[in-house]
């Protein structure tokens, strides 16, 4: 895949081994160079006006919103240290920080595309990390409190002392194909013509290609035999990891399942790149932001296979 993929490419150094040293954390959180992404139910700041852009607080917000969540470290960039903090409990912060005009809270999905390159990945990071602290206060073995650790990478359980990590949960997102033709579904939600890679969570004891071929099959009835990885994509809605395959179809009969996906349907490569300059009247195709329309896009114009 020779597009930058949207939500990776960040350029922080996420220092590992300095993280885990409180007191270096402490020591960064007082310095006013320090950078603070504020995070609002799950929504990243943003400068408003002209192209979007993420906007930086100093470590002073943390007085501003009062103890909440410790904030989440992300990493350094030119000795400059940057954290998100999410901020939720506020009501209203736009108009309690005097933000208004100067940035807001955006979808995320719909702005992460024209985000300098970088910033999306260190927004994907920023909202995944400040998802997972805050579904995970207690520990999953015995209930009790749990705390954040080593720059909110761990977090802590007070009573039996078992350590949690921030989960991420993989996905297979594939293109089967037969020759000159790539297999696209609709999901019952999606409007017509709108058709995308078919795509499934990995099940446990599963490989990657397992998980591909077994979608297939499930979701439109077609067997899968040689499957190629291109390229992954983090997905912060909330925590997962996109797979990006190819796969070689074995048989072109298809059958739809009727629940994950309405319609599926064998699209031409010529259909394929047409879709790329603007929806025809039978297919519209994700837009560059997607790992799909990436997938698309090494198949039908740069001849990736299986
Ligand atoms: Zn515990």
């Amino acid at each position: 895949v020779s597009a930058p993929i949207v939500f990776s490419g960040s350029p922080l150094d996420r220092l590992d081994q300095r993280r885990k040293d409180a007191a270096w954390i402490t020591a960064q959180l007082g310095d006013e160079s320090t950078r603070v992404l504020p995070v609002w139910r799950l929504s990243v700041l943003v400068r408003s006006g002209g192209t979007p852009s993420l906007a930086w607080a100093t470590s002073s917000l943390l007085e501003s919103v009062g103890a909440g969540t410790p904030p989440v470290f992300l990493g350094v960039v030119d000795q400059v240290a940057h954290f998100a903090l999410d901020i939720s409990s506020t009501a209203e912060p736009i108009k309690e920080l005097e933000w208004e005009g100067v940035a807001e809270f955006p979808d995320l999905r719909a702005i992460a595309g024209q985000l300098p390159a970088g910033e999306a990945a260190i927004a994907a990071q920023a909202r995944h990390l400040v998802d997972w602290h805050a579904r995970h206060g207690h520990c999953p073995g015995c209930g009790s409190r749990t705390e954040a650790r080593d720059g909110g990478y761990v977090r802590l359980c007070s009573e039996c002392g078992a350590e949690h990590f921030p989960r991420t949960d993989p996905v297979v997102i594939m293109l089967a194909t037969d020759g000159d033709r790539c297999l696209l579904g609709r999901q019952p939600n999606w409007p017509k013509p709108f058709f995308s890679a078919l795509a499934g969570f990995v099940e446990p004891g599963e490989s990657l290609e397992e998980a591909v071929r077994r979608e297939v099959m499930e979701e439109a009835g077609i067997r899968v035999g040689a499957v190629r990885y291109l390229a992954s994509q983090p997905w912060p809605f909330p925590a997962s990891l996109m797979l990006g395959c190819v796969a070689e179809a074995l048989d072109t009969q298809i059958v739809v399942d009727g629940a994950e996906l309405e319609e599926a349907v064998w699209f031409t490569r010529e259909q394929v790149v047409s879709a790329f300059e603007s929806a025809t009247q039978d297919l519209a195709v994700p837009p560059p932001v997607a790992i799909a329309h990436q997938l698309m896009r090494a198949w039908a114009l740069e001849d990736a296979r299986p």
